[in-house]
């Protein structure tokens, strides 16, 4: 039975960055019923980032058997290491499952609402107003939004400011 509409349902929320954090980021608000949407500076195709990518519990999570995308990996049973004479050292048992960055990209990519990921649109700032959050995005425009993610990379200007003016 349909219920009335819950209050994240109203909420609109802004993702910088269109690479792994912020697909998987925005992946899981559009499941959740947010209106989310991805900020790619990027406009064009999209480049690796990493070799092989260990599958972790946390990412494994993100694809659900019913999504009907299966995210291509491959495996080992252990691991073995090499002495600094070349020597082999002992197998240790070690199951693992790996992956790659093209892999997840392109997977969740299958997955996320392609209207709501914009590619060439560069979130450059933040502030208040009375209208609330507004975001300055090159390429879009001033949009209106209830929350903002950062997913743009582990040295990350917009999670260091200051971008952002006002009391939001
Ligand atoms: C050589 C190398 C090897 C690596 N090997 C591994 C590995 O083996 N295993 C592993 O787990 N990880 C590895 N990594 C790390 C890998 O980059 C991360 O796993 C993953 O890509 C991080 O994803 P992310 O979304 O947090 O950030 P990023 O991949 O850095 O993505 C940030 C995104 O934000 C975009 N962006 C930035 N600023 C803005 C803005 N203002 N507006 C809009 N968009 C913006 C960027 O264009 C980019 O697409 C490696 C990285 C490198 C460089």
């Amino acid at each position: 039975m349909d219920g009335p509409p819950s209050a994240e349902a109203h909420l609109r929320v802004v993702v910088s960055g269109g690479s792994i954090a912020g697909l998987g980021t925005g992946l899981e608000l559009h499941r959740a019923g947010i209106d989310v949407h991805v900020f790619e500076q990027d406009g064009g195709a999209m480049h690796s980032a990493g070799a092989g990518l260990v599958v972790q519990p946390e990412l494994a999570a993100l694809f659900h058997p019913s999504d009907g995308a299966h995210l291509p990996t491959t495996q080992c049973r252990g691991r073995r290491t090499l002495g600094f004479g070349g020597e082999f050292g002992p197998l240790q048992r070690m199951p693992q499952q790996f992956t790659s960055w093209n892999a997840v990209h392109a997977t969740l990519m299958r997955l996320f609402p392609g209207e709501r990921y914009h590619r060439g649109a560069t979130v450059q700032r933040f502030a208040c107003n009375e209208q609330g959050l507004q975001i300055d995005i090159g390429g879009v425009g001033a949009i209106a939004a209830d929350l903002r993610v950062a997913a743009d990379g582990a040295q990350s200007p917009l999670r260091r400011g200051p971008f952002s003016a006002g009391p939001c």
